[in-house]
């Protein structure tokens, strides 16, 4: 689960870790009153949105005056805002944070992530601050450092080490050690997958700051954190998967054409790379499981055919624990509600395999069979002007 900058920041607070005084709003009259409440001179009005690269698409503004406060936040509340990382959709600005404006002398990258390599937390920093992380992988990887935590944290010559491949003067190393060991400290606590400070700045004050902050936890953590589960964005998730998480579904939006559903993550996998083989994409992730219900497919199809952009659906499974008289009838259901259907193909193996041809059959649905998944993919590829 993603967070918002300000959940973020306000999150990494109670860890004692630096960063500008500013709170959220839904109005512009509202950004002015925060402005006016925070002292200083010069506030930034920055989109909240599941999505970096705000900077240079118009989502963050320094502001030296309160008219100029109201300006950019009605410029930027209800606007849709398009970066390199929400896609050509963009995404809809509904809050925007009002901050207290830092003056920067240096900016950087720090980040702490779970390092599968290492089988530990590593950070990842550098020097190139405000950048996206990405870019300088591929143009300057010498300039970007991994170091692993060891179980005790970062020792003093690791520190020193940060300190100089970040080109902080050495005055600040004690600080330096204390933001360190704090997000060690907030990963673990708040079961984060990723903290992401892009940049972390040095003030004139020589002071850290961080100016920016992605956080992202892990689900499979959330449980533990019943406050935390509450800081869900929903408006932020594809509705798709937002609906199909409801009904205990794995599905994950992608931007092909081809519908899938699949029993089991690597069967799904190896069918969205048949399909890819075929020339054609596919337009989810779907894996239904073991223990479905008729009505946990039925909303598995429901969804699939209510996907605008589909073009037709690909049914692979091979049932085991999946039988396939649930599937057939499940699709059935579905069929019913959707009067304007794409095709769909079915590779329909396994477990009560004749019972589910049978109720397809019998129920004069419109589908086209396969006896293998290479067939199946080539059947949906062609269906959708795949070159296959
Ligand atoms: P994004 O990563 O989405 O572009 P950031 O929060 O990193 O958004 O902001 C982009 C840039 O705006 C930062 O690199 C920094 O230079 C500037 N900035 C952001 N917040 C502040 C602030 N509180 N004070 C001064 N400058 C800021
Ligand atoms: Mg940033």
């Amino acid at each position: 689960m993603n967070l918002h900058e300000y959940q973020a920041k306000s999150l990494l607070k109670t860890f004692a870790l630096p960063v500008p005084i500013g709170a959220v709003a839904i109005s512009a009259a509202e950004a002015v009153d925060v402005a006016k409440k925070l002292a200083g001179t010069c506030w930034v009005v920055k989109a909240q949105i599941h999505a970096g690269g705000r900077g240079k698409a118009g989502g963050v503004t320094i502001c030296k005056t309160l008219d100029e406060v109201h300006a950019a936040a009605e410029a930027m509340l209800g606007s849709v805002l398009v970066t390199e990382q929400t896609g050509a959709a963009g995404k809809l600005v509904q809050r925007i944070y009002v901050e207290q404006a830092s003056t920067i002398v240096q900016e950087c990258y720090l980040s702490l992530l779970v390092d599968r390599d290492h089988e530990c937390l590593s950070f990842v920093m550098s020097p190139d601050g405000g950048m996206d992380i990405e870019t300088v992988a591929s143009t300057s990887p010498e300039r970007i450092l991994t170091l692993p935590v060891g179980d005790d944290g970062l020792r003093d010559v690791e520190i020193a080490q940060v300190a100089q491949f970040l080109t902080l003067p050495l005055t600040i190393q004690d600080e330096l050690k204390g933001l360190l060991a704090a997000m060690v400290r907030a990963f673990w606590a708040l079961d984060a997958s990723l903290i992401e400070i892009n940049p972390l700045v040095l003030t004139e004050d020589n002071d850290f700051c961080l100016l920016d902050a992605k956080v992202s936890l892990d689900d499979n953590g959330l449980y533990r954190h019943g406050d935390l589960q509450a800081l869900r964005d929903l408006n932020e998730e594809d509705p798709l998967e937002v609906k199909a998480s409801a009904f205990g579904l794995n599905y994950i939006a992608l931007e092909g054409d081809i519908g899938c559903m699949v029993n089991g993550a690597g069967l799904a996998m190896a069918t969205m790379d048949m399909i890819q083989m075929k020339g054609a994409k596919p337009a989810n992730f779907l894996d239904v499981g073991g223990g479905v219900t008729e009505d946990t497919v039925t909303e598995g199809f429901h969804l699939l055919f209510s996907n605008p952009h589909l073009k037709a659906v690909l049914v692979n499974i091979f049932g085991g624990i999946v039988r396939c008289d649930i599937i057939a009838n499940g699709l059935i259901r579905a069929s019913a509600m959707h009067a304007e259907r794409v095709p769909v193909v079915l590779r329909l193996v396994g477990t009560h395999e004749q019972a589910g041809r049978e109720i397809i059959e019998a129920s004069g649905l419109d589908v086209r069979w396969a006896n293998n998944l290479d067939e199946a993919a080539t059947l949906a590829a062609a269906a959708v002007g795949g070159n296959a």
